[in-house]
């Protein structure tokens, strides 16, 4: 199990399974969620993802038409997204996670979008969109 929240605590979480598609995505909507390079997410499914408190203070941004992105309003920490298609899964925001996690990214997306300033290093497959395998899951 896995737990997580906010940065002022408000908000915290529980999730009970495990995390796949761990990927570092570079896209310009991530980077202006996040206010930095990239956002790290992973997908859980929605059933092993439980707020245990602060669920009134998240609140919601429709980013992309069916795409909502959850944020604490007072700390302005991003927690997940959901997509609309999608309702059994939950995009978590890694960092917000305190627990070690056993999984590992396992690539970079939306790389053709990656801030001019930004290097990306390391072996991890880099894709111009989403990881081939999205659909999939
Ligand atoms: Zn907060
Ligand atoms: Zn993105």
């Amino acid at each position: 199990m896995y737990t997580g929240g906010c940065l002022c605590g408000a908000v915290r979480f529980e999730i009970h399974g495990s995390i796949h598609n761990i990927v570092y995505c570079h896209c310009s909507q991530c980077r202006k969620a996040q206010g930095s390079a990239f956002a790290t997410n992973g997908i859980v499914s929605a059933a092993d993802f439980k707020i245990l408190s602060g669920a009134d203070a998240l609140t919601a941004y429709e980013s992309t038409p069916g795409q909502t992105k959850y944020f604490c309003k007072t700390c302005g920490s991003p927690i997940m997204s959901k997509t609309e298609s999608r309702p059994a899964q939950i995009r978590v925001r890694l960092g917000t996670i305190e627990s070690d996690i056993e999984e590992r990214p396992m690539a970079h997306i939306f790389v053709t979008s990656k801030a001019n300033w930004e290097e990306i290093t390391g072996n991890l497959p880099q894709y111009e969109a989403y990881e081939p395998n999205r659909t999939a899951r």
